[in-house]
C-alpha cells in the first residue's frame, strides 16, 4: 500500500540529493520517517523581550526594526555581520558570524525577530544570534513561537530541518488513523494529523502535551496489539496439548512435600494448570522474588505433564543450578517412581549418550539441563512442557530453540529478577503473567549492612558467630569482569587466605566457573550437608542456588556489582526461618554506587529493588546484554509511563476481542505504522 508517505524525502522541493543523503544518516528516508522524526526538545520563544530590558548572559527572543548594518572581517576565517535593531524601548546589536548570504536579506527598515544569548555589554547590548526570522517570511518557524529542536547531523542545521519538516507536514493528513474512535474519545486524544503538526510546531504547551501523549499511547497500543495478535494467530492456527486433569500422581507429589504450598503458590499453580488443561499452548511467565519458591511450582506442573503421558524439561542458565535442580527433583520425584535425567555440557560422553537415547525414546519423563538441551542432537519423544528457569539469562533464540523440540509444548518461563509489571508487559506482552507475591512463612528480611573494608573483621566475626550457632556462610569474591580464569584465580586466593589466616578451624570450600563437574558437585554437596561451613564463591552462585541453612553472606567489592545482582546474591541467604545477614564490603566511589548500597540496605523487596535499579540505570542497562528484544519506542518510556502501558494493554485486549475476525486489516495497519518486524 505505497502512498505518498512512502515517497522518498526528495519528493519535497526543499530536499535535493545532498540533503536526502544527510537525512538518510538520521534514518530518515521517506516522508513517513520525516513526520515521525520528533524534536528532542523545544524552546519557548513566544514572548519578545523589549530591547531596553536585555540582561547579559540570558537567552532571549527579541524583535525590532533594522536601523543600521555593519560588516567586519575579524580574521581570515571570521567575518561578522551586525544589525542594529530598534524598538520602542531601546536598541541592540544582533550579531551573526560567517553568514554571508544574510547580507542580501537584511535591509534597513526591515523588521527582524532574533533569538540568542545576550553578551556582556557596556553601551548598546548585543545578541549573539542563533535563530532569526525576518518579517514577511511565509511562516515563522524559528522565533516568536515554541520552536522545535531536532537531533542533527553535520551539514544539516536546525533551520533547514525545521523547514523540511514543516513542508512534510502538508502530508500529515495522509497518515492513517490507527487509534479507534472510542479510545480517542475516552482519553480526549487529538487525531493523528493534528498530533503530528502539534508535536513538531506546537501552538502552545497543552497542545504539545496532548500530542506527545497521543503518540506515546499509540506506540504502546500498537505494540500491544501486535503482541496479542501474534499470540492469537499462533493459538488459533495450531492447537496445543490439552493436559489431563490432575490424578493420583499430582496429588501424591503435593502430599509428600515436606511443606505445604503457600496461598500464592497455590494460586499460580492453579493458573498454570488451567492453562495446561486448555487445548491452547500455554505461554506463561512465573515471577517471584528470590526465594519465593518457584521451583516447587514448576515441579508440580512437570509432574502433571508426566502424569498425562508427556515428557517435561527444565532449562537453567548455569551447570551449577541445573545440577542443583537435578538433585532436588530426584529427591522429590524418586518416591513417585519418576526418573530425572541431567543434560549439561560437562557430562562424560557415555553418560550423555545414554541420556540422549533415553530422552529420544521417551523413557526419561523429566530432564533438566543447561543450554546443552537446545543442541541439534537432543530429541524428545513427546515433549509436553518446557520450563525455563531464570529466563532473563537466555536469549530469545535460545528459548525458541527449546520449544522446537516438541510439537506446540506448553511453556513456563520463570524469573527471579523481578521485572516491574509494566516492563514485563512491554517485554512479554504475549505472555500471561503469574506472580508469587510474598515468601514462604517465617522468612525474615535479611539484615543488610554496608561496611568499609577497614571493618572487614566485623563481617568475619559474624561468620564465626553464625557458624558457631549452626549456620553456614558464603563469601563472594569481587567481580573480575575480564575473564573467568582471572576470576577463578582470585577466588582461589581468597579461599586459601581465609582458610589459612581467618578461619583455620573451619572448613572452607570453593566454587567457581572453572571447576570440573565432579569437584563442583562434591563441594556443593558438602556445603549442603554442612561439612563445609564457609563457601567462597564467584558469581556462579548468583542465581538459583538454594542451601537453606546458609545464614550469612559476605560480599567483597560490593560496589562493583549492580543492584539487581546484589539482590540476587543476597537471596542465597534468608531461605529459611532463621534470621540471616548480608555484609556488603566496599568503598563506593561514585554517588550512584553509594545510592545502590544504600537502597539495598533499606530495601528487601525485589520488585522495589528492581524499580530503583531501573530508575538509576534506565531499561537499556538494567537488562544489559543479557536481555534481548527490548522494544525501542520513539516517545513512550515504559518505565516512566507505566500507567500508559497498562492502559494500552487493557485497551488492546478489549479492542482485539471486539474486532476478532478482522485481524488481517489490523496487521496491515500495524505493519505500515511501525516496523515491528523485529518482535
Ligand atoms: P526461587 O523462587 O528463588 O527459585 P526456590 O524455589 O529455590 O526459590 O525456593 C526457596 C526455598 O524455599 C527452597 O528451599 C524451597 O524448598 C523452599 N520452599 C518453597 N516453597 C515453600 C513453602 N511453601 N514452604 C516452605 N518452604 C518452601
Ligand atoms: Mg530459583
Amino acid at each position: 500500500m505505497a502512498g505518498v508517505l512512502d515517497q522518498p524525502v526528495q519528493y519535497l522541493k526543499a530536499v535535493g540529493p545532498r540533503r536526502a543523503g544527510l537525512l538518510g544518516k538520521l534514518g530518515v528516508h521517506t516522508l513517513r520517517d520525516l513526520l515521525l522524526y520528533f524534536p528532542r526538545h523545544y524552546e519557548d520563544r513566544r514572548i519578545l523581550r523589549p530591547l531596553g530590558q536585555l540582561v547579559p548572559g540570558e537567552t532571549v527572543t527579541a524583535g525590532g526594526t533594522v536601523v543600521g548594518l555593519e560588516e567586519r572581517q575579524l580574521s581570515a576565517r571570521l567575518r561578522v555581520l551586525r544589525a542594529c535593531l530598534e524598538d520602542t524601548s531601546g536598541r541592540a546589536w544582533a550579531t551573526w558570524f560567517n553568514q554571508d548570504y544574510l547580507k542580501q536579506r537584511l535591509r534597513p527598515g526591515q523588521t527582524v525577530v532574533v533569538s540568542g544569548r545576550v553578551k556582556a555589554f557596556l553601551g548598546i547590548p548585543e545578541i549573539l544570534v542563533t535563530d532569526f526570522e525576518t518579517a514577511g517570511e511565509a511562516e515563522n518557524l524559528h522565533t516568536g513561537r515554541i520552536v522545535p529542536f531536532y537531533p542533527l547531523t553535520a551539514g544539516l542545521s536546525q533551520r533547514i530541518l525545521r523547514q523540511i519538516v514543516f513542508r512534510a507536514l502538508e502530508y500529515a493528513s495522509s497518515f492513517p488513523e490507527v487509534l479507534p474512535e472510542e479510545i480517542r474519545a475516552r482519553y480526549r486524544l487529538p487525531g493523528i494529523a493534528q498530533s503530528l503538526r502539534d508535536i513538531h510546531f506546537p501552538p502552545d504547551k497543552t497542545a504539545l502535551r496532548r500530542a506527545r501523549l497521543r503518540l506515546a499511547y499509540e506506540e504502546l497500543f500498537v505494540f500491544q496489539l501486535a503482541l496479542l495478535a501474534r499470540r492469537r494467530r499462533w493459538q488459533s492456527r495450531q492447537k496445543g496439548i490439552a493436559h489431563a486433569p490432575d490424578g493420583e500422581l499430582s496429588r501424591r507429589f503435593l502430599a509428600e512435600l515436606p511443606f505445604s504450598l503457600t496461598p500464592a503458590q497455590e494460586r499460580v499453580l492453579r493458573e498454570i494448570k488451567t492453562d495446561m488443561e486448555s487445548p491452547w499452548p500455554m505461554a506463561r511467565l512465573l515471577q517471584g522474588d528470590v526465594g519465593a519458591g518457584k521451583t516447587v511450582v514448576a515441579a508440580a506442573a512437570m509432574v502433571k505433564a508426566v502424569e498425562g503421558g508427556y515428557q517435561a524439561v527444565l532449562m537453567a542458565p548455569t551447570e551449577l543450578l541445573a545440577e542443583q535442580h537435578w538433585a532436588g527433583f530426584r529427591r522429590w520425584l524418586a518416591p513417585l517412581g519418576l526418573e530425572v535425567g541431567l543434560l549439561t555440557g560437562s557430562l562424560a560422553k557415555k553418560e550423555k549418550e545414554e541420556v540422549l537415547a533415553r530422552t529420544a525414546a521417551g523413557s526419561l519423563p523429566v530432564v533438566v539441563g543447561t543450554h546443552a538441551l537446545i543442541q541439534e542432537e537432543v530429541r524428545f519423544r513427546h515433549l509436553g512442557l518446557v520450563v525455563i528457569d531464570e529466563q532473563h539469562r537466555f536469549g530469545v533464540t535460545q528459548r525458541a530453540s527449546l520449544l522446537q523440540k516438541g510439537w506446540q509444548p506448553d511453556v513456563l518461563v520463570m524469573t527471579a529478577t523481578p521485572i516491574p509489571r509494566t516492563l514485563a508487559l512491554t517485554l512479554y506482552g504475549d505472555l500471561e503473567v503469574s506472580v508469587i507475591d510474598g515468601l514462604p512463612p517465617g522468612r525474615q528480611p535479611v539484615i543488610t549492612v554496608w561496611l568499609p573494608e577497614s571493618r572487614r573483621q566485623e563481617a568475619y566475626a559474624a561468620v564465626r558467630r553464625e557458624v558457631a550457632g549452626g549456620g553456614q556462610a558464603y563469601v563472594v569474591c569481587p567481580l573480575v569482569e575480564e575473564s573467568e580464569a582471572l576470576q577463578a584465580e582470585a577466588a582461589q586466593e581468597l579461599a586459601a587466605r581465609l582458610s589459612r589466616e581467618v578461619f583455620p578451624d573451619l572448613t572452607v570450600g570453593l566454587v567457581h566457573g572453572r571447576l570440573k563437574r565432579e569437584e563442583r558437585e562434591r563441594v556443593m554437596e558438602a556445603f549442603r550437608r554442612g561439612a563445609v561451613q564457609v563457601l567462597v564463591a564467584t558469581t556462579v552462585i548468583e542465581v538459583g542456588v538454594d542451601v537453606p541453612q546458609a545464614t550469612v553472606m559476605v560480599i567483597e567489592g560490593a560496589e562493583r556489582f549492580g543492584l539487581a545482582q546484589l539482590h540476587q546474591l543476597r537471596g542465597r541467604v534468608g531461605r529459611a526461618a532463621r534470621q540471616a545477614y548480608c555484609y556488603l564490603l566496599g568503598r563506593p566511589r561514585s554517588a550512584q554506587a553509594r545510592e545502590r548500597l544504600r537502597i539495598l540496605s533499606n530495601c528487601h523487596d525485589g520488585f522495589a529493588v528492581a524499580e530503583a535499579d531501573l530508575r538509576l540505570r534506565g531499561p537499556g542497562d538494567f537488562f544489559g546484554t543479557r536481555q534481548h528484544g527490548l522494544p525501542q519506542f520513539r516517545l513512550a518510556d515504559p518505565v516512566r509511563d507505566s500507567r500508559l502501558v497498562l492502559a494500552a494493554r487493557r485497551d488492546a485486549q478489549s479492542y482485539l476481542a471486539r474486532t476478532y475476525g478482522r485481524v488481517p486489516a489490523l496487521e496491515n495497519l500495524i505493519a505500515e505504522r511501525n516496523n515491528l518486524t523485529k518482535i
